[in-house]
């Protein structure tokens, strides 16, 4: 057993902190404040290998596995939650595409997504079901060669900046709920598709979240992902890698949260002698590092299992779990450490209270992984 981090994971840890140190911090604040994506940064960070770093080299990735992608998206996190999902996320759907898609769909679709030029989206969440993924109920019909598309899409990540989107849709609404649906990689300049921006989210502001509509689209049959009918299984797959890089993200942010936490504390002073010198401040420190060594251990342990062949989804959704609560804990510490100056945009902990929040919520919410962990549970000790 080693806990130690290899060289190479260590000199991507520092890059990717360097990278978001220089490139985020001057566009952070007015991203935040004018829920501005920003295209440019992603492109840098894909000439520096950290967009899709996970995906392999044969396919134009980094090649650095789930635990490296890990890594990137926890240092990136520390410095804006927001900017570095524009950086990790710019593939989120490629997931599919390289667990399911055939060996033409992931040569077509994934070295441009690595080399920064194309953007991907995954389609799942529908004005009606988000939770609920059986409960999709955008259709697609066979249609020649083609498929025709129809429904709604709702609060999709780079929704209105992507390319493509890896979507799921009914194919076979004859079939068990669960054997119905199809992921399906729809262009989104494809005829009787309409993206609009959602604009007013409390936190990761400089990410962009679309509602996205597909009237009477028609897309070719090739571009079905694995097998027509095993769309909802493989979903749940995606989401247990996904989940991950979720996870990583409430970690680079509580960790942030600490270390500015530290620093105020030894400068600020309250009758007399630091905030740090007080039990019940050092308590909120306390407590602060000790979720953030755990949620670390299930970061990288669930990232290092995938990598090494041996992934445990039971693992991952704790991960993402813990991540949320920890984020939120921290966040609300930082906060309160920081007393009046806490609530105002001059100091970054009341960006980080609203942007942790959104770690209880997407990618399933704390409710979905709790349902996740504890299915497992009942079958384990059934
Ligand atoms: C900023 C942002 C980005 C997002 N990005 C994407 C994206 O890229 N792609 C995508 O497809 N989706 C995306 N989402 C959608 C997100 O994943 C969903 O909002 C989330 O899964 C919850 O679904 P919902 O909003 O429909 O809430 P609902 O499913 O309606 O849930 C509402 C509440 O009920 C609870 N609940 C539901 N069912 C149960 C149950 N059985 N037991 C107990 N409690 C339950 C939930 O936990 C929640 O608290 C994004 C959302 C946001 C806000």
């Amino acid at each position: 057993m080693d806990f130690e981090l290899t060289e190479e994971l260590k000199m991507l840890k520092d890059m990717a902190y360097k990278f978001a140190l220089t490139e985020f911090t001057p566009l952070s604040k007015e991203a935040d404040e004018h829920e501005k994506y920003t295209p440019e940064i992603r492109k840098k960070a894909a000439d520096n290998g950290l967009v899709a770093a996970w995906i392999p080299e044969e396919y134009g990735g980094a090649g650095a596995g789930i635990l490296g992608n890990a890594i990137i998206t926890e240092e990136l996190s520390k410095v804006d939650m927001g900017i570095g999902l524009n950086v990790v996320a710019a593939c989120f759907g490629c997931e599919s595409i390289f667990q399911y898609g055939s060996e033409e769909i992931k040569q077509k679709y994934l070295p441009p997504v690595c080399r920064g030029e194309w953007v991907s989206a995954g389609a799942f969440t529908e004005p009606n079901a988000g939770t609920d993924v059986a409960g999709y109920k955008t259709r697609a019909v066979k249609n020649g060669n083609d498929y025709t598309i129809n429904g709604n899409k709702m609060f999709i990540t780079n929704g209105t900046v992507c390319d493509f989107m890896v979507t799921q849709c009914i194919t076979n609404p004859e079939e068990k709920k669960h054997n119905s649906f199809s992921l399906i990689i729809i262009p989104a300049d494809a005829k009787g598709v309409t993206r609009n921006k959602i604009k007013g989210k409390m936190g990761i502001r400089a990410s962009d979240t679309a509602e996205i509509a597909f009237e009477d689209v028609r897309v070719p049959q090739a571009n079905l992902v694995g097998k027509e009918g095993k769309g909802f299984y493989q979903l749940m797959h995606f989401f247990d890698t996904t989940r991950i890089m979720v996870a990583a993200q409430g970690l680079g942010l509580a960790e942030a949260c600490l270390e500015t936490s530290v620093k105020y504390c030894k400068e600020r002073t309250a009758f007399g002698t630091a905030l740090g010198n007080y039990q019940l401040t050092q308590k909120k420190l306390t407590e602060m590092a000790i979720m953030i060594e755990a949620l670390r251990g299930l970061v990288y342990k669930s990232g290092w299992l995938v990598d090494n062949g041996t992934p445990d989804y039971t693992l991952a959704a704790m991960a993402k779990f813990y991540s949320g609560q920890t984020a939120v804990f921290c966040a609300n510490n930082a906060v309160e450490l920081h007393g009046g100056y806490g609530y105002i945009d001059e100091y970054s902990v009341q960006k980080w209270y609203r942007d942790a929040k959104i770690l209880e919520l997407y990618e399933g919410t704390k409710e979905a992984e709790i349902m996740t962990v504890g299915r497992y549970l009942m079958a384990k000790f059934g």
